[in-house]
């Protein structure tokens, strides 16, 4: 399950023809980021109203401090008030 992270945009100013090209020209590119369950990074070329789909599921990196062992770790989250289980705990 890919958790997708952030979301990226670049202006293509090679690929537009001469009127259009500088500062105002350009066609955006939108790349969306997203994180593997194993660690690895992925990317997906988007469109524009994907990329307004995908703002509202992005997730978001949390730190974390358990009370009962006082380790912290870094998860991702949807919302701000949900805790997830804590991985050291659970491997004791
Ligand atoms: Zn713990």
């Amino acid at each position: 399950m890919i958790r997708w992270i952030g979301i990226g945009s670049r202006w293509n100013n090679s690929r537009t023809p001469w009127p259009k090209k500088g500062v105002r020209g350009g066609t955006p590119k939108l790349t969306a980021y997203g994180i593997d369950d194993n660690g690895t990074l992925h990317t997906k070329r988007i469109t524009k109203i994907e990329a307004l789909l995908l703002k509202t599921q992005l997730y978001k990196r949390k730190k974390f401090v358990c009370l009962s062992c006082r380790r912290s770790s870094i998860f991702l989250v949807k919302h701000k008030d949900e805790i997830p289980p804590c991985p050291y705990c659970d491997s004791d």
